[in-house]
């Protein structure tokens, strides 16, 4: 199974992904998280990205394609994969239809996301995550089952992502209108594009989409 999850920043793409990682056994690609273990590391391509990310804008496309280019030649990448926040332009796509097609595979289909702005801003303004493993929750929707203990790897440390402050949450909005929306026809034109409510709990989200996949 090969998917993209697509839609605006804190529409739930990392936790359906979360979720459709497991049932299908095939790796979670977030650019997003990939980026911020290249700033966390000090990386070249981390210095590179780190100005452009905190300030809501996008980092240029060469180098996220080619992330993303050496990611999918990994062995755990052969039946299939999740991409999170990946594509975000018209190129990176045209990118990833090239790479795709030098292998002789294509995408499955891509699951668009639905949320209202209110909603986006709520979630985006609540979320934390694991900083041993990763996984996500949130002041309102979703906290560890016992405070202050992650769920999945019993740690106690947690992390606030440092560009969901208001001000970069609306610029980071501004980009997505700008620059990725346009992926809509894209994808639409190719057949490809599964639209999602995003609005409801997690489980009616994951639900949607497990009837778009034909999961039982
Ligand atoms: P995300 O975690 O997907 O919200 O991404 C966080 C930030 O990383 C974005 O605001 C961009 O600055 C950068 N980023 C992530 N994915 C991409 C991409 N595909 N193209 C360009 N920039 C990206």
């Amino acid at each position: 199974m090969r998917l993209v999850l697509f839609g605006p920043p804190g529409c739930g793409k990392g936790t359906q992904a979360q979720f459709l990682g497991g049932e299908f056994n095939i790796p979670h690609l977030s650019t997003g998280d990939m980026l911020r273990e290249a700033v966390a590391m000090g990386t070249e391509i981390g210095l590179r990205a780190k100005d452009l990310m905190e300030a809501g804008a996008l980092v240029p496309d060469e180098v996220v394609v080619g992330i993303i280019s050496e990611r999918l030649d990994r062995d755990d990448c052969v039946n299939g994969f999740i991409l999170d926040g990946f594509p975000r332009t018209v190129a990176q796509a045209d990118a990833l239809d090239n790479l795709l097609t030098d292998k002789g595979l294509k995408l499955d289909r891509v699951i668009e996301i639905q949320v209202s702005d209110e909603l986006l801003i709520q979630r985006i303004s609540g979320r934390f995550s694991c900083l041993d493993c990763g996984f996500g929750y949130h002041d309102r929707f979703k906290q560890p089952e016992r405070e202050g203990v992650c769920d999945i790897c019993g740690a106690n440390r947690f992390t606030r992502r440092k560009d969901d402050n208001e001000a970069t949450i609306r610029e980071r909005f501004n980009t997505y209108n700008a620059q990725t929306t346009p992926l809509l026809p894209y994808y639409r034109s190719k057949d490809l594009l599964a639209p999602v409510d995003g609005m409801p709990g997690i489980e009616e989200v994951t639900a949607e989409i497990r009837g778009i996949l034909n999961i039982s």
